[in-house]
């Protein structure tokens, strides 16, 4: 066990109970406070400023210059690799833990490295280079195959044998705090009439997770299972906007397009695989046995409860749906040894999405398609109204957090306000 992740660890930073960001957690995004935007770590409402942290001489770590903690985004650091963020990770805990003196005492210096949450603002963390969303949960496929071809063979024939996925766009990633407008294209509402143009009707959220990774092999090169999570730096909330009508009717033959590339919204903190590393659980039993290249020793996977929450203009939050990541048939190193396996080469900073997270239980389905059963069962909001789709002026927030051993490490949230098209 990381030195890190001991449950037992508690910092001289006062953090209050059941926050997201502990000592165990120790995510890091980008921030700004007035200046320029620099490299965080989250603990407690704190964020520990690096930049200012490694120039006070407190972090000396071979192969990361302390520069990149000035950067506008985390790429810089992340090319420092699984061992260069791993360490740093490590020296953090150490010096904010409280049986460690070296800055704990130091007043001046402590004012200049921690800044309150409330008084920074987040930015999208990550200059995401290539967007892969995957498809990868089997409750969710089974649903989706149910509703719109055939509920005895729900899943297509390749379902069980690829970790099916297609390549979205990099370009319209966004973080928590950024409004979207209602996305306009074509539909065909009606079978038997031409398709309309405007705004989109049925607009949707996916409950997903996404990660990022390293700076992977050179093009023709294959990272296997067992090595795949060497390259995956950490995880950030993921929302990948839909827009159903659009999709129906443009989906064929080529899959989606402008239905999925007009927003999806991840949250500011990635928690890293090391933080992760004391939740992992097994997956569902896979059968048939995948291919060789798909077949893995171990837990590869990780129990995090993600929830979705819909606040309607000047109202209260509803919480509409609660799932888990364990409920994935893929698991994210099968899905890289997958995507690699031809030679596709990946790049530091590319963000693969899960796919919609739809666990057993209907109250569990990670979009309103499923929740809402294409229409035919709305859910009742606590204001009396009722959804099918997300309306405008509704905020949508995801949340999630892993806890055991009375250890919580949480997400934070990701939260998008809709607004009406343009
Ligand atoms: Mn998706």
């Amino acid at each position: 066990m990381l030195k890190s992740n001991n449950p037992q660890l508690t910092s001289w930073v006062e953090t209050p109970e059941g926050t997201d960001f502990p000592i165990q957690n120790l995510p890091f995004g980008i921030f700004s406070a007035g200046g320029s935007k620099r490299v965080g770590v989250a603990l407690g409402t704190q964020v520990i400023d690096l930049g200012v942290l490694a120039e006070l001489g407190y972090i000396n770590i071979a192969g990361v210059e302390n520069k990149v903690f000035e950067s506008e985004y985390l790429n810089d650091f992340m090319m420092s690799g699984k061992t260069g963020t791993r360490a740093v990770r490590e020296r953090v805990s150490e010096l904010f833990s409280s049986d460690n003196n070296e800055l704990k005492n130091n007043t001046d210096h402590i004012s200049k490295v921690l800044v309150e949450q409330s008084e920074v603002e987040l930015h999208l963390p990550i200059k995401v280079g290539d967007y892969t969303d995957f498809y990868s949960s089997r409750e969710h496929a089974t649903n989706v195959g149910t509703m719109f071809r055939d509920p005895n063979n729900a899943l297509l024939p390749n379902w069980l044998y690829i970790p099916v996925g297609y390549h979205g766009r990099a370009s319209s990633i966004i973080t928590s705090g950024q409004p979207i407008h209602r996305p306009k294209g074509q539909q065909k509402p009606n079978e038997n009439e031409p398709p309309t143009f405007g705004p989109c009707k049925l607009l949707d959220f996916e409950l997903e997770m996404a990660y990022f990774t390293f700076q992977g092999k050179p093009l023709g090169q294959s990272i296997s299972v067992d090595e795949a999570e060497d390259y995956i730096f950490g995880m950030s909330l993921f929302n990948d906007w839909s827009a159903r009508d659009i999709q129906k009717w443009e989906y064929v033959p080529l899959g989606p397009f402008l239905a999925k590339n007009f927003a999806s919204s991840m949250s500011p903190w990635i928690i890293t695989m090391d933080a992760l590393d004391a939740f992992r659980c097994e997956t569902p039993e896979q059968d048939p046995e995948p291919f060789e290249y798909l077949q893995f020793e171990g837990d590869k996977s990780f129990d995090i409860n993600i929830e979705m929450y819909i606040q309607p203009d000047g109202g209260e939050e509803n919480k509409v749906c609660k799932s888990n990541y364990k409920h994935m048939y893929w698991n994210p190193s099968q899905q890289l040894a997958h995507h690699t396996v031809n030679g596709c080469d990946i790049n530091c900073g590319d963000l693969m999405g899960s796919g919609t997270i739809s666990g057993p239980t209907p109250d569990s389905y990670g979009s309103m398609l499923e929740l809402a059963w294409k229409g035919t069962k709305p859910i009742q909001l606590s204001d009396g109204s009722e959804r099918k789709f997300i309306l405008d002026g509704d905020t949508v927030i995801q949340r999630g957090y892993c806890e055991k051993d009375g250890v919580r490490v949480g997400f934070g949230e990701v939260s998008t306000k809709v607004l009406p098209a343009l």
